[in-house]
């Protein structure tokens, strides 16, 4: 269908093993589409394929085999317009340190044949923040900088789809506060924006649809909305105010003692109430000093998908 940003099917990507290692099947047959217009998030914990994916969608990793289409064009038949359909910002910072950032935009553009008279550099440099330092050499720039530069780089051929693999990882908070701007204008203005992630958080503030994806297979796909819910892992994390005896029971409810002595309890937001998980506290005697609550683990929610969708 043409209405799709992204079509894989039967996506593979198997590493062959270095030295003595067994080869690594990181993507293990993924079928995916993804909408035009859409901001959509690849959300999965480390290693899981994510950035294999990617990079196989940015041209940089070759696929073992499968077939990829961006924007309508076969990557193997189209591979001219399929790569000039996409623009990719990486995960690592693979920034040339003689380069300024106006330099390293005008050779971006040069390699994407861009002519000059199409080429609005000024323009990206005052979108990322970087008109004070467009001349400056980018071994100067800070991290923050840099992974700026890497987002105007990816804007350079005016590209359909953009994709950040983890664009806020270890970044401050005004810099991802920043990135997310950029990318809800630029998703305003029309393009399809693919992010990947391990932040819950982040593909929750940003995304319409999300899909999961654990040790190389799409485990679960849904808008963002719906995944949430699906994704209601709670734990409640107790502090007593004095050691406690009876560990607390209720249905739903797994109860755990930390060295630390407080009382963590794991229930279902959607199935059990805080309110209820209190009570039982209560119940078994024990007076709170202070409580939180906590998402589940990300890496215990993407096992229980794994598990219980096969
Ligand atoms: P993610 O981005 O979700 O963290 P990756 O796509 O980087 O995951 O990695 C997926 C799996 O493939 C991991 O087990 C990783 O160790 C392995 N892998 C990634 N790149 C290579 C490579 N060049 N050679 C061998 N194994 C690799
Ligand atoms: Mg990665």
């Amino acid at each position: 269908m043409s209405e799709d940003a992204i079509r894989l099917e039967s996506l593979r990507k198997t590493y062959k093993g270095r030295k003595g290692q067994p080869e690594k099947h990181a993507l293990k047959g993924v079928d995916l589409n993804i909408p035009r217009g859409s901001v959509f998030g690849l959300l999965g914990p480390n290693g899981a394929g994510k950035s294999t994916l990617i990079n196989i969608l940015a041209g940089l990793v070759k696929k073992t085999s499968g077939r990829v289409s961006i924007w309508g064009f076969d990557q193997d038949e189209n591979p001219r317009q399929s790569r000039a359909s996409i623009g990719v910002m990486p995960q690592e910072l693979n920034l040339d340190p003689f380069f300024t950032p106006r330099g390293a935009l005008e050779v971006q553009a040069g390699l994407y044949g861009v002519p000059k008279a199409d080429r609005y550099s000024d323009e990206i440099l005052r979108m990322i923040g970087l008109e004070d330092k467009a001349e400056a050499y980018a071994r100067t720039l800070s991290g923050g900088m840099r992974r700026r530069l890497l987002l105007g780089k990816a804007l350079v051929h005016r590209p359909n789809i953009l994709v950040l693999d983890e664009p806020t990882a270890g970044v401050d908070i005004e810099l991802r506060q920043m990135l997310w701007d950029n990318i809800r204008k630029l998703n305003a203005q029309g393009m399809t924006i693919i992010l990947t992630t391990h932040y819950l958080e982040e593909a929750e503030e940003m995304c319409d649809e999300i899909a999961i994806i654990n040790q190389g297979s799409v485990v679960a796909r849904d808008t963002t909305a719906n995944m949430l819910g699906r994704l209601d892992g709670r734990a409640m994390v107790v502090h007593p105010a004095s050691p406690v005896e009876t560990l607390p029971q209720g249905p739903g409810i797994e109860t755990e003692l930390r060295p630390d002595g407080s009382v963590v309890l794991r229930y279902r937001s959607q199935v059990t109430t805080a309110e209820a998980v209190l009570e039982t506290v209560r119940a078994a005697g024990i007076s709170i000093r202070d409580v939180k609550t906590e998402e589940a683990d990300l890496e215990d929610v993407f096992l229980s998908l794994t598990s219980s969708l096969g």
